[in-house]
């Protein structure tokens, strides 16, 4: 022991001098290559080309990091025809740039900053597409302005969380859905793209709407509406499905001269017109007047779909509300004449989609969220299939139909090359059981993701 601590006493010194001169050595090597260093790197920057050079650089590595490459395992790119295996969707910003067949990586791409999202194992959609929401309505809905403002913040989220990229809000409480619009355009709420009828026109202000009596009355409010920034109008061309004049025999209630009003003044300002309808004439008459979508239909005959079917007209069953009957039903809480005309519709409503869909009438999927709860949009399209729609032509109604009919076909509805990234995954495929359309763990709108 004590002859070893000797040596080091004595080693110590001598490793830490040899240790010292070596290093001032190399330090010296060192200035002099760090002097010789500068004055080169000082040249090569005072020229023109280098500060090119410089400029260029961080630019291609910002729009580089903005590149977002999906591995999607099963990808449903137009809804309606076959499913692509093994595929990377190369997203720049808030756009589809391509699609690749297999999967190709950043370096692949000269891309080394592009981020990857691996859904290898996922069914990879288009996001969905309802076009009959109220988001301000609901179980969140209260009674006044402020309620309903809160509601549609609420319901905006549950919405895009469900897989819906975009919805078509068809009747609001007040104007509150044209500033929630701008505010999730702007990215401060959290919601799906909103094409926004703003309040309902009812005539004679039935069912709460805005006034539409005489000609004058009906100009006013459908202009109003627009001046607010309505993308869409919608009328109440029969009485609410949940008063009995919404019966098969109900009339229509619109003066041939104040529908011709509406939809005269909506289509000088290119906006188009969805017409809420129940009893079998209203609809035959409001489209007679250049309506673009029957929500609901469910008395509609064959001369209605044959009309439809001939014009283009979209309908937009809104079977999902059956949920809700069922319910009251099953809990004793409607009776009588109200319990008769129910069932009723129950009873006839499917048998005219049916009808609608062999016909080859087309149809676009919308939940009437707010009178069902927000956030189980989904419901739609599983009940649709139940009626013995196929999974494929369920889906194709729920986005690419829906693209259609918002006249957005170019920019959304399929996750093709120069649409809007809003892409969407479930964790099983909905082609095999459309269930499977609940199980949604990816959102991404915009290029932006909401939901991983
Ligand atoms: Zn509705």
């Amino acid at each position: 022991m004590g002859s070893s601590d000797e040596k080091l006493y004595y080693l110590r010194p001598m490793r830490v001098m040899v240790s010292v001169k070596f290093h001032a050595f190399w330090e010296a090597i060192m200035q002099k290559i760090t002097v010789i260093l500068m004055i080169m790197v000082g040249m090569v920057l005072s020229s023109p080309i280098s500060h090119a050079e410089e400029k260029a650089k961080p630019k291609k590595q910002a729009v580089e990091k903005n590149i977002t490459l999906i591995h999607a395992g099963t990808l449903l790119a137009v809804p309606g025809q076959d499913t692509l295996t093994e595929q990377t969707i190369v997203i720049d910003g808030a756009r589809i740039k391509e699609v690749h067949a297999g999967y190709v990586t950043g370096a692949d791409l000269l891309l080394p900053y592009a981020r990857i999202i691996d859904l290898k194992d996922k069914f990879v959609l288009p996001g969905l597409m309802d076009v009959h929401v109220h988001l301000t309505m609901g179980e969140d809905g209260g009674d006044g302005p402020d309620d309903s403002a809160l509601a549609g913040v609420i319901n905006a989220k549950k919405t895009l969380m469900a897989g819906y990229t975009t919805v078509r809000d068809v009747g609001s409480m007040g104007d509150v859905i044209f500033k929630l619009r701008k505010k999730i355009n702007k990215g401060d709420i959290d919601g799906p793209r909103i094409f926004a009828a703003g309040q309902i026109i009812g005539v004679g202000a039935l069912d709460g709407g805005l006034e539409c009596n005489g000609v004058e009355s009906c100009r006013r409010t459908t202009r109003s509406l627009i001046a607010k920034g309505a993308d869409w109008i919608k009328i109440y061309s029969s009485c609410s499905g949940s008063k009995l004049c919404s019966n098969k025999d109900g009339a229509p209630v619109f003066f041939d001269d104040e529908i011709t009003a509406v939809t005269e003044v909506a289509k000088k300002y290119g906006v188009k017109v969805a017409a809420h309808s129940h009893p079998r004439d209203s609809a035959l008459f409001v489209l007679k007047y250049g309506v673009s979508s029957i929500e609901h239909g469910s008395f509609m005959n064959d001369k209605a779909l044959k009309a439809m079917k001939k014009q283009g007209v979209y309908f937009v069953p809104t079977v999902g509300v059956h949920d809700m009957l069922e319910k009251l039903k099953r809990e004793g809480k409607v009776k009588g004449r109200v319990l008769a005309h129910n069932d009723t519709f129950m009873k006839i409503h499917p048998e005219t989609i049916k009808n609608a869909y062999s016909k080859g009438v087309k149809i676009a999927t919308g939940s009437d969220a707010g009178v069902v709860p927000h956030g189980k949009n989904y419901r739609e399209i599983e009940r649709l299939v139940d009626l013995g729609i196929t999974p494929s032509d369920a889906l194709k109604m729920a986005t690419v139909n829906g693209a259609d009919l918002l006249d957005q076909s170019s920019d959304l509805g399929t996750v093709e090359a120069g649409k809007y990234a809003d892409i969407i995954a479930l964790s099983a495929n909905p082609l095999q059981d459309i269930d499977n359309i609940e199980k949604v763990i990816f959102v991404m709108k915009n290029g932006r993701i909401y939901k991983d």
